[in-house]
C-alpha cells in the first residue's frame, strides 16, 4: 500500500497498487481538488518567460529567412535529442525507475538532460513523482484542476502551493541518491546547463558550419529549448483535459492524438498513469510515434538498457475492462466489442469437426 494512501490519487510503482490490475481502490475522483490558493506571482519568471517565447519568434522568423541550409537540417534532429533527455532520461530512467542503463548511456542521457534545461533530474524526478502520486491535487506541481494554463506554464511562474513543498520533501528519493551521476549533475548544475544548453549550441554552428551568432543564439539555444518546454509541457496540461481514457476513466490524464508524432511517444497519459512503470509508456504502438521507446530498444539491443520493465497484455485487458472508458479498441477474437458483422465474415479453417 503506498505510504499516505489516504490522499494519493495515483500509483507510481508497481508496489503502491492495491487491486490486482494495478489501480488503487478508493474513488479518486472525489480527492481530486484545489483549495483555489490566491497565486503569488514571481515576476522575474514572468517577464523572462515572456522575452524567452518573443525571442523564439524571432528565431522561427530567422529559421525560415536567413539560417543557412545545415540549420535548417539540423534544427529537427536538436529538437528530438533535446526531447530524449527529458523522456527518455528525467522521466522513464530517472523518475519511474521503468529501465536500468549502464554508465555511459547514463552519462548520454544526462547530457541530453541538461541540453533540455528543466532542472536538474534529482528534481525534476521528484516534482514527477509528487505529480503522479497526488495527480489533480493541491500537492501537484502542475495540477491540472486549478486549468490549462496553470499546468501548462503557469505553474512556473508562481510560488509552489505548500502542500507541493511537504509532499515532495516526504516522497522517496534514495535510489537518486545513490546515483552519483545524478547528484553530480545536481551539484554543478548552474555550471553545466548554461554550457550544455545555451553555449554550446551557440559556439558550434557557428564554428563547425559558418552560422552567424544571430541565428545560431535565436535558433539553436532558444527557439530549441522553448519549442521542447512547450512539447513537455503540453503532457501536463492537455494530456491533462482532452483526449480519450481507455484504461481508467476515472482520473484525468488522456491518450491524446493530437501532435503525438511530436510527443515523444509521451502522448499515451492515460496508459503511463495508470501503468508509470512500463517503459515503453503505451502499449506497444509504431515505433514511428514513439521515439523514446525506439531509442531504448536501440541501447537495450547494445546491452546498454537493460531490466525493461514492461506489462503483460493480460493485465492491461483485465484493466480496460474494470476501469476503461470503452474507447480502447477491439481486443481480439471474443471481445464483447467485435461487432456481429465482423464475426459473420470471419474465416476459421482447419476446424475440428465434432462426431
Ligand atoms: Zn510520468
Ligand atoms: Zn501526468
Amino acid at each position: 500500500m503506498p505510504p499516505n494512501s489516504k490522499d494519493t490519487t495515483g500509483v507510481l510503482y508497481e508496489s503502491d497498487a492495491e487491486t490486482i490490475d494495478g489501480g488503487l481502490i478508493k474513488d479518486v475522483g472525489k480527492l481530486k481538488t484545489t483549495d483555489g490558493r490566491k497565486l503569488q506571482l514571481v515576476w522575474v519568471n514572468i517577464v523572462l518567460f515572456v522575452i524567452l517565447h518573443l525571442s523564439a519568434l524571432y528565431g522561427v522568423w530567422l529559421l525560415l529567412t536567413k539560417a543557412t541550409w545545415t540549420t535548417v537540417l539540423l534544427f529537427p534532429f536538436a529538437l528530438i535529442v533535446t526531447a530524449l533527455g527529458i523522456s527518455g532520461g528525467a522521466h522513464r530512467l530517472w523518475a519511474h525507475r521503468t529501465f536500468k542503463a549502464n554508465v555511459p548511456l547514463r552519462l548520454i542521457f544526462l547530457f541530453l538532460n541538461t541540453l533540455a534545461f528543466q532542472d536538474a533530474v534529482y528534481i525534476w524526478a521528484r516534482d514527477h513523482r509528487v505529480h503522479h502520486k497526488y495527480a489533480e491535487t493541491d500537492a501537484d506541481p502542475y495540477n491540472s484542476e486549478r486549468g490549462w494554463f496553470f499546468s501548462h506554464i503557469g505553474w512556473l511562474c508562481v510560488r509552489k502551493h505548500p502542500q507541493v513543498v511537504e509532499k515532495g520533501k516526504q516522497i522517496d528519493l534514495s535510489d537518486l541518491e545513490q546515483d552519483r551521476l545524478v547528484m553530480f549533475q545536481k551539484k554543478y548544475y548552474l555550471l553545466l546547463m548554461p554550457l550544455i544548453c545555451f553555449v554550446l549550441p551557440t559556439v558550434l554552428p557557428m564554428y563547425l558550419w559558418g552560422e552567424s551568432l544571430n541565428v545560431s543564439w535565436h535558433v539553436m539555444a532558444l527557439l530549441r529549448w522553448v519549442t521542447t518546454l512547450n512539447l513537455i509541457w503540453l503532457v501536463n496540461s492537455s494530456a491533462h483535459m482532452y483526449g480519450k481514457r481507455p484504461y481508467d476513466k476515472k482520473i484525468s490524464p488522456t491518450d491524446e492524438s493530437f501532435l503525438i508524432w511530436l510527443r515523444f511517444g509521451e502522448g499515451y497519459h492515460n496508459y503511463h498513469h495508470v501503468f508509470p512503470w512500463d517503459y515503453k509508456s503505451a502499449e506497444l504502438g509504431p515505433y514511428s510515434r514513439d521515439l523514446t521507446t525506439a531509442f531504448i530498444n536501440f541501447f537495450a539491443w547494445l546491452g546498454w538498457a537493460y531490466d525493461l520493465k514492461s506489462v503483460s497484455p493480460d493485465l492491461v485487458r483485465r484493466r480496460v475492462q474494470r476501469t476503461g472508458d470503452g474507447s480502447h479498441p477491439v481486443w481480439g477474437w471474443g471481445d464483447k466489442d467485435q461487432c456481429s458483422e465482423d464475426v459473420a465474415d470471419t474465416t476459421i479453417t482447419h476446424q475440428r469437426v465434432v462426431r
